[in-house]
């Protein structure tokens, strides 16, 4: 099957980050075939042609830090900073089971397709015992909406009675971390071409893991060939811990340990010296940047101009919904570009390196950028097409300033390996209102547990 866009502006986010005012695009299967300037050349053979007139088409977002499962604990402990709020949501999330994770997930994943995302990641860390599977939850549940998923099993192993920050009884031991770990990878791992599902290996941060799991996970992850993920120098509190038990900053901390290239991300980096910044920057280690979340934590904001200069692979991330109860990845184009702007000048951020680290930036995070992150001939058909011809957006001069400046704009198609998931700012793989209950049911029976 053949479907053809027609008569929108394109932004291609391609290397020469070459826009249409007036283009098309042609999509057989799963895959891009053409795209360019004018009306489509096909005229023939099983064509569904798309009119996009008043719409921008835009490579669908990829967003490179998420936890699902707080999509159940919007709204808590919405004025701590990150560890008061860690303390205040670990004894909530102790009582996480299965059912109340995909309910959480499809949540979480219905908003990210609305929002204009067709691949996310998730981080899940917390592993009750009696939780059940908690990680093919997610997997199942991304399954059904219909989005590209890169799960990561994440982990914590370093309870409050041996100096971490979590309650004993929320962590796992090395052994069983590594064991369930390898069992995910076999069980839900795809490296090949045009991917749905590829698993990451996350040990949660420098507070909550051990010296032994972080070495140990990523001899793991190198084993077999998929990538490492954590979070890394959030806050002024976690760059003290580091200083205190550590002798160093949290990114020397990960270099002793063979934690930095290109095989690796980290969730915030905000807190690096000079020193640091050059050492992701030449290891060409990634970074998920996470404003809203940052500033809803009051945690700091990243040195992007700085990391992306010294060659430092930066994309975005909603974080959990627990502290961007948001969790809209459009938001996070947005707000990328005005705090870089507060904090670092008119020139910190251009409006469209926002749009590139949604994009082709997510894409060379996730190790993806031959397939995913442009609108090319051969890559991968994830698309969003934005209508920009209503009352917050019409006539305005520059559609990409737009979409980047302007309110959210209805999401008129998006597509995700070819497949339509939202049409008309409807999610048409599953109904909401169903997702909608299910979410609602989970939130009151883990109100009623916790
Ligand atoms: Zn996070």
């Amino acid at each position: 099957m053949i479907t053809v866009l027609s008569g929108c502006a394109i932004a291609t986010m391609n290397q020469a980050r070459t826009e249409y005012r007036n283009g098309h695009l042609v999509v057989d299967g799963r895959r891009i075939v053409a795209v360019g300037n004018g009306p489509a050349p096909f005229s023939s053979r099983a064509v569904h042609w798309i009119d996009a007139t008043g719409c921008l088409l835009t490579p669908g977002l990829i967003n490179t830090h998420q936890h699902l499962y707080q999509w159940l604990t919007r709204g808590l402990a919405a004025d701590a900073g990150l560890f008061d709020w860690l303390q205040l949501l670990y004894p909530v999330w102790s009582k996480i089971d299965e059912a109340m994770v995909h309910a959480a997930a499809l949540g979480g994943l219905a908003w990210l397709a609305r929002s204009g995302c067709t691949t996310t990641t998730d981080h899940h860390y917390v592993f009750p015992a009696t939780g059940g599977d908690l990680l093919g939850a997610t997997i199942q549940a991304a399954r059904e909406v219909g989005l590209r998923f890169h799960p990561t099993r994440g982990s914590m192993d370093l309870g409050r009675s041996a100096g971490g920050l979590p309650p004993d009884d929320l962590v796992e031991d090395v052994d069983a971390i590594l064991r369930r770990t390898e069992a995910a990878i076999a069980a839900h791992h795809d490296p090949s071409p045009g991917s749905m599902v590829r698993v990451g290996v996350a040990p949660c941060s420098p507070f909550t893991v051990s010296r032994e799991l972080l070495t140990e996970a990523a001899e793991l992850a190198r084993t077999y060939g998929v990538p490492l993920h954590t979070h890394l120098a959030e806050t002024l509190d976690e760059d003290a811990y580091c200083r205190e038990h550590f002798g160093c900053s949290p990114v020397e901390y990960l270099e002793r340990l063979g934690w930095l290239g290109e095989d690796v991300w980290l969730a915030h980096a905000i807190h690096l010296d000079d020193e640091d910044v050059k050492k992701l920057g030449s290891t060409r280690t990634g970074v998920a940047h996470c404003p809203s979340s940052n500033a809803r934590l009051g945690a700091g904001i990243a040195r992007l101009k700085d990391l992306r200069e010294a060659g430092a692979r930066v994309g975005l991330g909603v974080d959990g919904p627990a502290s961007n109860e948001a969790g809209s990845l459009l938001d996070e184009v947005r707000h990328s570009v005005l705090f870089a702007r507060a904090t670092g000048g008119p020139r910190a951020m251009a409006v469209r390196d926002a749009l590139e680290l949604a994009t082709i930036g997510g894409a060379d995070v996730l190790g993806r950028a031959d397939e995913l992150g442009s609108l090319e001939p051969g890559k991968l058909a994830d698309v969003a097409l934005w209508r920009m011809d209503g009352l917050p957006h019409a006539g305005i001069d520059d559609p990409v300033a737009a979409l980047v400046l302007g309110s959210p704009p209805p999401l008129e198609l998006l597509l995700v390996n070819g497949r339509t998931v939202v049409e008309r700012d409807r999610l048409i793989t599953m109904d909401e209102a169903s997702v909608t209950r299910q979410v609602v049911a989970a939130c009151n029976r883990l109100r009623r547990a916790r």
